[in-house]
């Protein structure tokens, strides 16, 4: 949670500003709000790193990756094909727009694979959710051949790779629209918020109107403004957005002590032959918030997470068996276990998905183990760390291989 460990005076200063005026809310009020614009100056950030034309602040990254799916035209009974390994909140934004999650392979990027959506392509596929995970980059160049050859809608869920990158290009940029949160456990926090990104002014000016129940945001009269599309509220306070300004403009300087430690680490892991990294889409593109290590199977990950504890090794994620991460167990998506009936439950689910078949993602989360990098270590703490992961590891290891 790199962002969360250099709180300090800036957001302070930003959080005054906003309360020096009272107008927490990010539209209108020109004359009493003393032109603090925290929520456009938090969209300003956001582009100036990503590259983006466009940026839409919201109130969180779930709402981002719901617009980005709804103002691309991701609506009821499209086959939008997702990954099994993602933040939940990927796949309750296509059911919550009457979408159909097809869940496919992913690789060891940790990200969908090119052949993954090629075998899961039906004839009502509209679309791709892709998911840049732990901080990294998908094979863009192999996805967007199967995406383009097939006609496609490409929407990114780049949630936790804010700042990533696939060959110089911003992961979110690569289809119609794509998202980033900003929640606690982020690169960067607002507290509570999400940014939606496109190149594509259409797809930009539906998105504004969606997260705001419609308003077209034309003129300085709320109250006449027209409403070209149905749309609810997913609104950025001012007081989120001025913490997420803050926040952001600390990304560069985090991104790079991140990558600094995260390949000191890599460093001293790397002389355990038990130890292998997880893969990138482009090496250079890392935003270095995970080390994502790989045991030889899923049987040696799990002695060797039992090992972490008995150590007291911390701060890391064993996917494999996370509520909200992993799909083995999403039974609440299997059972299709909801407040009220929604259009799957109508149309029917497009997969079988209690009885997936999806032995390539079991093996990659199954071995997988993800270190959060926190910018602040020394090489102390990292040299200390890495020596209690390899001892731990070797234990394993050594049994499997007597
Ligand atoms: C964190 C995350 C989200 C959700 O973001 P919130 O801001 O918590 O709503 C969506 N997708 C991915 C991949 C995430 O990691």
């Amino acid at each position: 949670m790199p962002g969360t460990e250099l709180f300090g005076a800036e957001e302070r200063k930003e959080i005054e500003d906003v309360l020096s005026t009272g107008i927490m809310f990010r539209f209108n009020h020109d004359a009493q709000r003393n032109n603090f614009w925290k929520a456009k100056d938090f969209e300003a950030e956001a582009k100036k790193i990503t590259g983006a034309k466009y940026a839409l602040a919201v109130s969180n990254g779930s709402a981002a990756i719901l617009a980005a799916l709804a103002s691309s035209g991701i609506g009821t009974g499209d086959e939008v094909i997702c990954p099994p390994f993602t933040y939940i909140a990927t796949i309750e934004a296509v059911l919550m727009l009457g979408a159909l999650p097809v869940f496919a392979e992913i690789d060891e990027t940790l990200c969908l694979s090119a052949d993954g959506i090629k075998k899961a392509i039906s004839p009502k596929t509209k679309a791709v959710c892709l998911v840049h995970m732990c901080g990294g980059n998908a094979n863009m160049d192999e996805i967007l051949k199967v995406v383009n050859e097939h006609k496609l809608i490409l929407v990114e869920d780049a949630g936790q790779a804010f700042a990533a990158s696939y060959k110089g290009i911003s992961t979110g940029l690569f289809g119609n629209a794509g998202a980033y949160s900003f929640d606690f456990f982020k690169i960067a926090t607002a507290g509570e918020g999400g940014i939606m990104v496109t190149n594509d002014e259409k797809t930009y000016l539906l998105a504004d109107s969606y997260c705001d129940h419609g308003h077209d945001h034309i003129g300085n009269n709320r109250g006449m403004e027209n409403h070209p599309i149905i749309g609810f509220n997913y609104r950025i306070s001012e007081l989120h957005a001025a913490v997420g300004a803050a926040q952001t403009r600390k990304v560069p300087a985090i991104k790079s002590a991140n990558l600094k430690n995260k390949a000191f680490l890599q460093n001293i892991l790397s002389k355990s032959s038990a130890i292998s990294f997880a893969k990138l889409g482009d090496n250079n593109g890392d935003s270095g918030t995970f080390l994502n290590i790989f045991l030889p199977d899923t049987e040696t990950a799990k002695q060797t997470v039992e090992e972490f504890n008995k150590a007291g090794v911390s701060g890391f994620n064993y996917w494999y068996t996370n509520m909200y991460h992993f799909i083995n167990q999403w039974d609440h998506i299997k059972n299709l276990q909801t407040a009220s009936k929604l259009p799957i439950q109508v149309l029917g689910t497009p997969q079988d998905y209690k009885n997936l078949n999806l032995p390539k993602t079991q093996e990659v989360v199954g071995k997988l183990i993800s270190f959060g990098i926190r910018c602040t270590w020394t090489e102390a703490q990292m040299t200390e760390l890495a020596e209690k992961i390899v001892a731990c590891v070797n234990k394993v290891t050594a049994g499997v291989k007597a």
